[in-house]
């Protein structure tokens, strides 16, 4: 095992104490300590480093438990800044944000199937630098965000490939190189969200879990052990274009039988024009005859939450998850949906692996996205260091 440098430990520590803070408001040091297992005056000193920096407030003296009455502690949001991007086949949307993930501002400009990657990139680039100049004192900024839909290469912040963006091999850093002064991370929307899940969303009291956006595509992402599941090449839980028929319906992808071809909402919009005799349909539309069970959709929608159920059955047997989060058109649909996907899976996955089952809807819904590319930067704001050292 690698050695542990004394300024490892110390950040480390620093890190935790600020992480308890930030979870529970209200906390005093000697509470802090007793938690950590550190001492008091080890506590403090790390505490005292962190008012300095702004990043927590002393808010008065709280009861006393037999000797002096001890001083709350509360962590300060607004100590810093952090630039979310959301760059996906319908729009790209910027976001300025404290360090909950709350929205400072926000600037969204429309694109659609026809707008290059190039446009849709440079929209992006010129509002990270419209929210950079709106904030005064620069060094508040902690880095940039980007939630992009397709397969991505994290590490070098390149988008491999996008069917929804139609592009291949395209390097971010020629649009984002220029704010490099920024820590940036980039990662697909699907696991940017499931990450908003475990920190500001439904997921917040799991461990493991798998989130499942099924929007205009399908995709997912898992948490295990309170992390973001990330051991593959790129970008893992590519479910919507797991096969679920063989030689199944046309997926956008150019494959047949995949999940999209019957659960993502182009293939449920796209089904409802042709049985209403419609070159195209609204959104609004499609969503509305979702809602008021127009008999048309029926059959369209059943065999999608089909296909979604027989989908989350599988990833049940092979990773056994306390539960799966699902946002997306399914909203439309509401409890009943749910219910009917929840025993599907009961019924399909292999017996004692659902005893503790179910299925739950994102409460993050419309914002997920854009709230999980601000979290990638806040996963390494709060935890710095290398987790397999610490074994944390
Ligand atoms: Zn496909």
């Amino acid at each position: 095992m690698a050695k542990i440098r004394h300024s490892d430990m110390y950040a480390f520590n620093r890190s935790r104490v600020l992480n308890i803070i930030r979870k529970e408001s209200g906390i005093s040091r000697v509470d802090i300590a007793k938690r950590i297992g550190l001492s008091v005056p080890s506590v403090s000193a790390l505490v005292n480093s962190l008012v300095r920096d702004g990043l927590i407030n002393e808010i008065g003296a709280g009861e006393s438990q037999g000797g002096r009455r001890p001083i709350m502690l509360e962590f300060e949001a607004d100590a810093r800044l952090i630039i979310a991007i959301e760059i996906r086949q319908e729009y790209v949307r910027g976001m300025l944000c404290n360090l909950n993930a709350q929205p400072k501002d926000i600037r969204k400009v429309a694109s659609s199937e026809s707008t290059a990657i190039e446009k849709k990139l440079e929209a992006a680039a010129n509002i990270v630098q419209e929210l950079i100049d709106t904030v005064e004192d620069k060094e508040k900024i902690i880095g940039i965000g980007i939630a992009v839909t397709g397969v991505i290469d994290c590490k070098n912040r390149i988008i491999r490939y996008s069917a929804p963006l139609n592009c291949r091999n395209v390097h971010l850093d020629h649009f984002f190189g220029k704010f490099s002064m920024y820590p940036i991370h980039v990662n697909n929307i699907s696991r940017c969200e499931a990450l908003a899940e475990k920190w500001f969303g439904s997921g917040k009291d799991f461990s493991d879990f798998i989130f499942i956006y099924a929007g205009l595509g399908i995709g997912a992402g898992m948490i295990t052990g309170g992390t973001l599941y990330s051991q593959s090449q790129y970008s893992a839980m590519e479910i919507g274009h797991n096969t679920v028929h063989a030689d199944g319906e046309q997926c956008r992808c150019g494959m047949k039988g995949c999940l999209e071809a019957y659960s993502a909402f182009w293939s449920i919009k796209k089904q409802y024009a042709k049985a209403v005799g419609k070159d195209n349909i609204s959104e609004e539309d499609v969503l509305k005859a979702i809602q008021v069970h127009d008999p048309l959709i029926k059959p369209i929608v059943d065999r999608a939450l089909y296909y979604l159920g027989i989908e989350i059955a599988n990833l049940t047997n092979i990773f056994n998850p306390e539960i799966v989060i699902v946002d997306g058109w399914i909203h439309a649909l509401g409890s009943e949906a749910l219910e009917y996907l929840t025993n599907l899976v009961k019924e399909r996955a292999l017996e004692g692996l659902t005893d503790q089952f179910s299925i739950i809807l994102s409460k993050l819904t419309g914002k997920g996205v854009i709230i999980g590319a601000a979290t990638t930067v806040l996963e390494s704001f709060f935890q710095p260091l290398n987790k397999e050292l610490f074994q944390v």
